[in-house]
């Protein structure tokens, strides 16, 4: 998108807005299916908590993708925005075994991760096929926080409780239709991600009823210059080799399926706030902006860097600010950034805003959350309002304290 649309849209629509190009998803989307083109099935499952308006949900249906989903409350997003239950899978971490029966009777895929509700469920509904997560034990990246592999990690069902999978599924009769991985957000090498795909098929092998191996995801996108980012070229075309020589081996045409966050939709995104002021200090020049972490938190939570650009201003002369945000709360978007010359009122605009950003929004500071705009097709459409008062008091219930009863409690 050209910086003019962008600053239009913050004109028309308000600022803080979150602003999605769909053209951007479908490109993302068609890479990776093209990458492996050569996989007799393939299937690419949108997971669904990058970025959940029912809009970008709709455009995954109409590109022909299924979602991954990992609450109750996501499946039935998916359902309102016109998956059938067959498109879905719900890869869910430490639910309830009601919640995966809910899900079940919705008709989605199952995926458990769990060797106590993998037995329970297994017992009660022995007809239903479901798929296992398992943790290969390979680490994927170096932050603790997005590495879900390691040995103590909450995720999967370790490759070292096989045996134990093994005996719940002869004791319950259940069926397993998929094995499935997912070793975190961020692979630094494919070679690292080969080896995992090894051990998923050594494991798939003592399956005999699978229809599909799922590689999960953890495809890493570039967010500032000279970021290294997934070659998904290459692992389509090492991936695609190793896959079709095993389900020679395994017998049957399996189904390869993957579930991308943020390699689909997180360069899609920009966000755009507002400056409201320009404050200098002994060694700093400070923008804020009307947002802070209650609207986009990575930097914040995870240490991500997002670019910033002053789109007001685009060949103004550059200087050195520190970006930070008007919640009370030390909330620093971007630290020393050279930037093009900022006057209060001008609109920033932060890269890569698509994943995991307005869906940790939050209301903390009992702030509005940000509107949300699609650029589709040359127009701009809006996807989410910006919130209102209401919907900050809409749930609160106030208590009478002048009535006696309640005089007493405060005594
Ligand atoms: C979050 C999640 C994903 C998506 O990860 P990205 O890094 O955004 O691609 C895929 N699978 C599962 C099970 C997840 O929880």
């Amino acid at each position: 998108m050209l910086e003019n649309q962008l600053l239009k849209i913050a004109q028309d629509f308000g600022s803080p807005v979150y602003v999605y190009d769909a053209e951007k998803i479908e490109s993302q989307y068609k890479r990776l299916t093209n990458a492996f083109k050569n996989v007799k099935h393939l299937k690419i499952n949108y997971a669904v908590k990058a970025l959940s308006n029912i809009s970008i949900l709709k455009f995954f249906n109409s590109l022909g993708s299924g979602i991954d989903t990992v609450s109750i409350q996501e499946v039935q997003l998916g359902l309102a925005a016109g998956f059938s239950p067959e498109q879905i899978i719900f890869t869910p971490n430490g639910v309830s075994l009601t919640e995966i029966e809910e899900a079940a009777a919705l008709g989605v895929k199952i995926n458990i991760d769990n060797l106590s509700i993998l037995e329970q469920f297994g017992a009660k509904h022995p007809k239903t096929p479901v798929c296992i997560r398992i943790n290969p034990h390979v680490m994927a990246g170096g932050n603790a926080n997005i590495s879900v592999g390691h040995i103590d990690s909450k995720f999967g069902i370790s490759i070292h409780q096989i045996p134990h999978i093994l005996r719940i599924v002869e004791n319950t009769k259940m069926t397993i239709n998929g094995i499935h991985m997912h070793t975190g957000s961020d692979i630094l090498d494919i070679e690292v991600f080969l080896y995992a795909s090894e051990i998923l098929f050594e494991t798939a092998k003592q399956f005999k009823n699978l229809d599909f191996i799922d590689f999960g995801s953890g495809f890493k996108v570039p967010y500032k210059p000279g970021d290294i980012e997934t070659n998904i070229e290459e692992l389509g075309e090492k991936l695609t080799k190793k896959f079709n020589n095993f389900c020679k081996e395994y017998g049957k045409d399996l189904t390869l399926a993957f579930e991308p966050g943020k390699f689909l939709v997180s360069e899609s995104g920009s966000f755009l706030t507002k400056v409201n002021a320009i404050k200098q200090t002994t060694s700093t020049v400070f923008a804020q902006v009307d947002s802070g972490f209650n609207h986009l938190i990575r930097p914040m939570f995870y240490g991500s860097h997002h670019e910033i650009s002053n789109i007001s201003n685009p060949k103004g002369r550059e200087r050195f600010y520190t970006v930070v945000g008007y919640i009370c709360e030390t909330d620093t978007f971007g630290n020393n950034r050279r930037i093009n010359e900022i006057n209060e009122g001008d609109i920033l605009c932060f890269k890569n805003a698509g994943a995991y950003c307005f869906s940790m929004a939050s209301n903390y500071n009992s702030r509005f959350r940000p509107a949300e705009v699609l650029w589709y097709n040359n127009e701009a459409h809006l996807i989410r309002k910006r919130e209102t008062f209401d919907d900050i008091i809409n749930n609160q219930i106030e208590v009478d304290f002048s009535s006696k009863k309640q005089k007493e409690l405060v005594k």
